[in-house]
């Protein structure tokens, strides 16, 4: 007999036939005369209950231990309990491994996400870790979709580089230099003619680069890679290794930018909606029950599923940088110097403080500010007309602070060798990206969204080692 999965059993009218289900005990409740056994094949949040009375041996009942793994053959009957419609009657229960119970740390009660960080090689088996992959897979397949069904082409960009886009130098060096004795120049510099690629090399901290050669071709493309970057940044919003969604568009100006970003993060909020009802039902509550033991004032003013249908239902605010620094300047938190960063002047990037005033207390919605000063920006960013600033955007989510930066590109070749030379982004290294600008260059615009920054939102969690299977961040890379 084949398998038949929870989710089909519970989503079908399979009452009166004998099935097969292969699945994780969560729990069992074992009676003189019957047992309540509780499983879990990952195939929905929803568990079955497998009622077991009759000729099981004592034996065989007492391996059914939570944590382990179990094929049970039986009926599917109106359930007698309350809770679930349907359960099996069973006619027959196979081990298939047995889980020491003792030592198994993935009991049924509330972990905290700390000990299931520690855990991760079994997180994926509570309640909470089966919604939040579930989700990011639906996410996943939600953003192939959407630009799929808009005539993208997806571009796998290179994971190895010799170019650092940001020209932000926190990039994880690939060699395979023998480490205990470089190759030295003679002026005792590395010498790299001897590594692997002849040159210095590094894992890519964007794919846009590349990218946009390819939008000069094939017109409207994006990537979904790894992305990585060697920031010290210990925050609950930063990851060493994350995944990145990077779309670039010929003949798109920063309007056109914003709308497609726009309407990218309210279709994905309304794909989950609609494709994750459960889950999301499910962590909606687990977010309502945390409210109840915190101070009314930290209390969340919408719940989840609230501000999803919210983002997917409302125009975001769009504003520039300069009329967000003014909003900032006159703001009650930065004339009684409760932000970190005071804001004095213009000029000042914006600190992710900032960026939550302006979502969370001034706006009440997600915020695209735009047109930033050029010095705190990019060097392939479009110059505007005043000289000052460049034609970036970011977008700004309630809870994150920035999901999506973007800009329209600089498409003119003599100024984008000039902000180059002002940036001393080295022009040698970027030959190729420069051709473009020689060789029939046109307007274009793109934007980079973290991608588990996105599953942050959707899950209401509050750290991005939680929605990743194995974070990489400072000093720990284990898994
Ligand atoms: P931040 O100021 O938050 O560090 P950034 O300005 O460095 O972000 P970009 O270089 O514009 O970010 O990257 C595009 C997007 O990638 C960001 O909007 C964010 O969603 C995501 N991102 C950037 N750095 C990280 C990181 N270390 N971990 C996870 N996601 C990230
Ligand atoms: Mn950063």
């Amino acid at each position: 007999m084949k398998a038949t999965n929870i989710q089909q059993i519970i989503s079908n009218d399979l009452v009166g036939s004998t099935i097969l289900v292969k699945a994780w005990v969560r729990t069992h409740r074992q009676g003189k005369s019957v047992s309540f056994i509780s499983l879990n094949d990952g195939s929905t949040i929803n568990n079955i209950q497998v009622v077991a009375e009759g000729d099981f041996s004592e034996e065989l009942l007492n391996r059914v231990t939570t944590g382990a793994c179990i094929a049970v053959t039986g009926e599917v009957v109106e359930s007698q309990g309350q809770g679930q419609k349907v359960e099996i009657k069973a006619q027959g229960i196979e081990i298939l491994g047995d889980c020491d119970a003792d030592a198994y740390p993935i009991q049924p009660k509330k972990h905290s996400m700390e000990f299931l960080r520690e855990k991760a090689h079994l997180r994926f088996r509570t309640n909470t870790f089966g919604a939040i992959f579930r989700i990011r897979h639906q996410l996943t397949f939600a953003v192939h979709q959407f630009f799929h069904e808009k005539g993208f082409y997806n571009i796998h960009t290179p994971i190895i580089t010799a170019s650092d886009a940001e020209g932000a130098g926190e990039t994880f060096k690939v060699t395979n230099l023998d480490l205990n004795n470089v190759p030295k120049k003679e002026d005792g510099s590395v010498d790299y003619d001897q590594d692997f690629f002849a040159k210095e090399a590094n894992l890519t901290v964007s794919g846009q680069l590349e990218g946009e050669l390819a939008a000069m071709a094939l017109g409207k493309i994006y990537t979904f890679g790894p992305t990585f970057r060697a920031e010290n940044s210990n925050t609950t919003r930063h990851l060493a290794e994350f995944w990145m969604i990077e779309p670039e568009v010929a003949f798109a100006d920063l309007d056109d930018n914003m709308d497609l970003a726009e309407e990218m993060l309210r279709h994905l909020c309304s794909d989950i909606l609609k494709n994750c009802a459960d889950d999301l039902a499910f962590l909606n509550q687990r977010l309502i029950n945390e409210d109840k033991s915190k101070k009314a004032a930290d209390r969340q003013t919408m719940t989840l599923i609230e501000k999803l249908q919210f983002v997917a239902d409302n125009p975001f605010k769009r504003l520039t940088y300069t009329e967000a620094i003014d909003i900032l300047r006159n703001s009650k938190p930065n004339k009684k110097k409760k932000f970190k960063y005071i804001i004095d002047g213009w000029g000042a990037d914006l600190q992710s403080e900032h960026e939550r005033y302006l979502v969370e207390k001034e706006f009440n919605c997600p915020v695209i500010l735009t047109d930033y000063p050029k010095d705190i920006k990019a060097f392939y960013m479009k110059m505007g007309e005043d000289g000052k600033t460049v034609r970036a955007m970011d977008i700004l989510f309630p809870g994150i602070g920035e999901i999506i930066g973007g800009a329209q590109r600089e498409e003119d070749y003599d100024k984008l060798v000039k902000r180059m030379e002002e940036m001393d982004v080295p022009k040698e290294d970027l030959w190729w990206y420069l051709e473009t600008r020689k060789f029939g260059t046109a307007p274009h615009s793109g934007f980079g969204l973290g991608f588990e920054r996105m599953v942050l939102f959707v899950t209401g969690m509050q750290n991005i080692r939680d929605v990743i299977p194995f974070p990489r961040t400072p000093q720990n890379a284990e898994f």
